[in-house]
């Protein structure tokens, strides 16, 4: 499964990609990520070059109509799709989608994981920020507004980190086993290790009986009431 971000912020991913699951995954070359920076592939009149040689690249400008705050524009990141896509298209056999991140789009979750994961080899993520892209780009290329809950981010950064981890479970091989992966089996939110007595403050907190039982069917059945609970 190969991952590719638009975004204005490539760094900000750096961190979590390369821990744990997911960076063991990406080093195993069963995911990838790629990273297209708008700025990058700006057209020269949106690019000053000031007399000490810094390159300020415009990517945003005030929204027509006016309101608070400013709206990314839509070349840069029509340039930097077409990378992506181009990219994309030197694997004959390759089938991506493109996703936009918005606030009012439809709900992630699970299903749309696997089904995203089932149907295509290529999904591309266009971060949003500030206001939100011109809406034109939605008439340059087919894509789909997506969100990841009721709630408004600063940017679509987290929202395609979130998407990448949970699209990358369901790639076989991500997780070591891949029966594990708690959307398949029964698994409790209340989860324990040891030791089976903790002590906090001269108070003694007990595994559950139960989980110690070394019958199956007992903890399975515990397990379910937990979740429904
Ligand atoms: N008024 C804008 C709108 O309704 O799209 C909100 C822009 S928000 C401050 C900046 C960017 O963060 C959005 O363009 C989007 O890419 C991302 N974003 C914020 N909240 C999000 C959410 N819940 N799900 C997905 N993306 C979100």
């Amino acid at each position: 499964m190969k991952f590719h971000v638009i975004t204005l912020f490539p760094e900000s991913f750096d961190s979590y990609l390369n821990e744990s699951i997911i960076g063991r995954a990406i080093k195993e070359k069963r995911i990838s990520v790629a990273f297209y920076d708008p700025r990058k592939y700006a057209p020269k009149e949106l690019k000053k070059k000031w007399p000490d040689g810094n390159v300020t690249v415009y990517a945003d400008g005030r929204p027509f109509g006016g309101g608070p705050g400013m709206v990314l524009r839509a070349e840069p990141y029509v340039m930097a799709i077409e990378n992506a896509l181009k990219v994309i298209a030197k694997r004959p056999k390759a089938k991506a989608k493109i996703i936009f991140f918005s606030p009012g789009g439809v709900m992630f979750d699970t299903e749309y994981a696997k089904t995203a994961v089932t149907k295509f080899t290529d999904i591309i993520f266009v971060c949003g920020r500030y206001e939100g892209i011109d809406a034109r780009i939605k008439k340059v290329f087919k894509m789909e507004d997506v969100s990841i809950g009721n709630y408004v981010l600063t940017g679509g950064e987290l929202p395609a980190m979130v998407c990448i981890d949970c699209m990358a479970r369901q790639v076989s091989g991500v997780l070591g086993n891949f029966d594990s992966r708690e959307e398949e089996r029964v698994s409790s939110h209340d989860v324990y290790t040891r030791p089976e007595v903790l002590i906090h403050k001269g108070k003694k907190h007990k595994v559950p009986e139960v989980l110690l039982s070394g019958n199956p069917k007992l903890i399975n059945a515990w397990k379910r009431r937990e979740v429904i609970k």
